[in-house]
């Protein structure tokens, strides 16, 4: 618990996972006098309240942002710009503006032209997640031992990218700054593709196997959904990360679609390769990247970033 709370008011846009947990852990770690929060949808708003997580819930976005030194926008990333137009009017001056998109520059973009002078927009991304959402899936600690990535403009208040920075760190976070194109680029290669190709191959494994029933007439033989009966290892993880929400991540490809493409151009280009080598009983060149891939994977282990709570943005690996 700090000794005293980092901000006065901070309002907190959109109660979900990544909400419910920052509201946690702000109490949690005693870093705000008041939490206000305001989400899109009165349900939504209803469970938070009765949750207690917060210390005022609003209906009107205005209410919730006037006063805040800190406005946290937590929603999908395509909401953020919506989200900053309608709280323009009710800002502060030397009140910090940031969001934890998974997308940089997209939302930077989005966001900027509401920004009033005086308001610091200092756009982060905290590099942890479960596949869950809602309210009731946030808890204090998901950000601890995790990175959170900092993308200010050149031209952000440096003391106010270090104020956030001191609140994440309290939160637990490991703090990383760098440029949003930069951020955009390696997330999309260690977060965005491995959640497309989760979402591909437990929807291929579906597909195969409504193939296979229709193949099988007798009902006796295929009564139960293999793609669930015989999930384990690998597979049971893609159906974990196939799970995530499909609004945040529909926002995460449609506004990181350059780097996204990119990535996956290169990704296919290494598919065929393992392909041929499938088709050409290549051994050793399967063997070769079987075994560099395990090396990298260790380096994740010596790294400290894998354990109960490995990221994967939305993923919870219990290895
Ligand atoms: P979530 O659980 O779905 O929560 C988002 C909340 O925002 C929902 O309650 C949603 O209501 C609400 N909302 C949507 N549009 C809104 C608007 N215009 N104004 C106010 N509230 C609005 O999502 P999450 O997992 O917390 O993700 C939130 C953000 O964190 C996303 O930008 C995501 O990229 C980022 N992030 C997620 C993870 C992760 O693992 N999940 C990790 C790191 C960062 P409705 O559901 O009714 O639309």
């Amino acid at each position: 618990m700090s000794t005293s709370p980092q901000f006065q008011r901070v309002a907190i846009i959109g109660i979900g996972l990544i909400g419910s947990s920052l509201a946690d852990g702000i109490r949690a770690n005693g870093l705000a006098a008041h939490v206000a929060c305001h989400d899109a949808d009165s349900d939504i708003r209803a469970r938070a309240e009765a949750l207690g997580i917060v210390d005022s819930m609003h209906a009107d976005i205005a209410d919730a942002v006037s006063g805040a030194d800190l406005v946290i926008a937590a929603t999908p990333v395509g909401a953020c710009g919506a989200v900053a137009a309608a709280i323009k009017d009710h800002l502060a001056p030397g009140t910090i503006v940031t969001d934890v998109g998974s997308v940089k520059g997209a939302v930077i973009k989005a966001m900027t032209p509401h920004i009033p002078d005086g308001v610091h927009l200092v756009p982060g991304h905290p590099v942890a997640g479960t596949e869950h959402s809602g309210p009731e899936a946030g808890f204090a600690d998901l950000f601890r031992d995790r990175f959170s990535i900092l993308t200010p403009p050149p031209e952000a208040d440096a003391a106010a990218v270090e104020r956030l920075a001191a609140f994440w760190r309290a939160l637990g976070s490991d703090v990383e700054v760098m440029e949003a194109e930069h951020h955009d680029r390696v997330l999309a290669i260690t977060s965005h593709l491995p959640h497309l190709i989760a979402y591909t191959i437990v929807e291929t494994a579906a597909d195969l196997e409504n193939e296979l029933k229709a193949q099988v007439q007798d009902e006796d033989v295929v009564t139960t959904r293999e793609v669930i009966k015989y999930s384990a290892g690998g597979f049971r993880d893609f159906t974990r990360i196939a799970a995530s929400d499909p609004v945040m991540w529909r926002d995460v490809f449609l506004l990181n679609k350059d780097a996204v493409l990119e990535v996956l151009g290169r990704f296919t280009e290494d598919l065929s390769t393992l392909q041929e080598a499938i088709h050409r009983d290549d051994g050793d060149a399967l063997f070769e990247l079987f075994t560099r891939t395990r090396d990298i994977r260790r380096g994740v282990i010596e790294a400290g970033q894998a354990g109960r709570f490995q990221y994967t943005e939305n993923g919870e690996s219990e290895d």
